[in-house]
């Protein structure tokens, strides 16, 4: 069975962007392959935070995971510094990546333009995803479009490695084209994200999501009730499609084409077919959160797991490269 590995920033908990765009997608990947699903805290460090808030934003992010439908018997899910293999790897994979490609990503240069002071983290983040791919020797990623030119490094780094070392150690990770949907957010300006206020979460209580799917920006053409519209261009158009079943899509397009109804009735049809789908969810999220004990459960199984496969990568790379003198027995205190 092909080997899947996917990361996910620790951002608290899931808004309906990242849920459509990603999760919903992994839910159905762990009953086809093997899926190795990870809250990539390391690389949540690269801007300023607090310590406080990312062990919230984390584990809010894994009641999350699993309220969504991640089975712990299906797949595997766990925190990226709970096997340190990660930074490991990673330090050793600089060693053989260029630096004009580092700096040649769109992402570092868009994120360091913004800042006065830019720390190495950024420059270096993509190491760290080519080591987390690496480090499972996973066949696939699921990838859009935005990711697709860090999955090209990290394939260019598995071939830089294996090539200086002489060996086909890492398979050069294949993207998983899935029909994963970007997600613009309430204003219809911009990506869904946290940062920019324009977020539905999926674990929000039904009024909050109404009070904010009321005013969300529809086709500016429906000045008037009986003016008709243009549902391709509509953000709430593109959620009915995400969230309602096909009749229901064709049937909000043609009352939009024909001024059928007004955009707040349509955004009610939308509201139900949005409570259908989370309400199960925010339901198994409270489940959750009242035996946090489980949450600690699924996570150290799944480092554990991973922990095993890491360690096993890392005996051979360090084979490979002559770094593996026999370990240094345990130092005692002097005296003792
Ligand atoms: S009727 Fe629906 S699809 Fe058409 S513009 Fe209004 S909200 Fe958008």
């Amino acid at each position: 069975m092909s080997r899947i590995f996917s990361g996910i920033q620790p951002s608290g908990e899931l808004h309906i962007g990242n849920y459509l765009g990603a999760v919903k997608n992994w839910v159905q990947l762990q009953d086809r392959y093997e899926c190795i699903y990870c809250i990539v805290d390391y690389h949540a460090i690269t801007g300023s935070y607090e310590p406080d808030d990312l062990r919230r934003r984390t584990r809010d992010m894994a009641v999350s995971l699993l309220a969504a439908g991640l089975d712990p018997e299906k797949c595997t899910l766990f925190v990226q510094s709970m096997v340190p293999e990660h930074t490991e790897l990673a330090w050793i994979l600089n060693t053989v990546t260029p630096l004009g490609e580092l700096e040649r990503q769109t992402q570092f240069k868009d994120k360091a333009s913004r800042q006065e002071s830019v720390p190495a983290g950024l420059l270096n983040y993509p190491v760290l995803q080519a080591a987390d791919i690496l480090l499972y020797r996973a066949d696939l990623v699921p990838v859009g479009e935005d990711q697709v030119q860090h999955l090209e490094l990290s394939r260019e780094i598995a071939r830089r490695w294996n090539a200086k070392f002489g060996v086909e150690l890492f398979p050069e990770p294949q993207p998983l084209l899935t029909p994963a949907r970007r997600i613009v957010g309430l204003d219809g300006q911009a990506k869904m994200s946290k940062s920019l206020g324009n977020t539905v979460g999926v674990l929000e209580e039904p009024d909050a999501i109404w009070q904010k799917l009321r005013p969300a920006v529809t086709d500016p053409a429906r000045v008037r009730r009986t003016d008709p519209g243009t549902p391709e261009i509509c953000n709430i158009y593109h959620l009915h499609q995400a969230f309602s079943d096909p009749p229901t899509v064709e049937h909000v397009a043609h009352m939009c084409r024909t001024a059928g109804w007004g955009c707040i009735e349509c955004k009610r049809v939308l509201f139900e077919s949005m409570m259908r789908e989370l309400t199960p969810i925010r339901e198994r999220a409270a489940e959750l959160r009242a035996h946090p004990e489980r949450i600690d459960e699924v996570l150290h199984a799944g480092a554990e797991h991973c922990r095993a496969m890491a360690q096993e990568t890392m005996a051979a790379v360090k084979e490979h490269m002559g770094l593996d003198l026999a370990p240094v027995p345990p130092l005692g205190r002097a005296g003792v």
